[in-house]
């Protein structure tokens, strides 16, 4: 089963839970701004992700989600 990781950048704050809860590494922040000026994280490591999801359940802004792909 593979996995997609989107993040949704301009609703970023720049918190850094997605980083940290994710289990495989997949996430780091970026030197990326977004428009209103907060850093966003990239996917760094895509073929790690599990889908367990802790990065979409634990982001306060509803910025970053998961899909299953075939
Ligand atoms: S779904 Fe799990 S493994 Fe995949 S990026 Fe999110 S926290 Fe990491
Ligand atoms: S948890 Fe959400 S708001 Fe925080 S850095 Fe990750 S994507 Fe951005």
């Amino acid at each position: 089963m593979k996995f997609t990781v989107h993040v949704l950048a301009d609703r970023c704050k720049e918190c850094g839970i997605c980083v940290s809860v994710c289990p495989k590494g997949v996430l780091s922040m970026s030197d990326n701004m977004n428009r209103y000026g907060y850093r966003y994280p990239i996917i760094v490591k895509p073929s790690e992700c599990i889908g367990c999801k802790n990065c979409e359940y634990h982001c306060p802004d509803f910025a970053i989600f998961v899909q299953k792909v075939d």
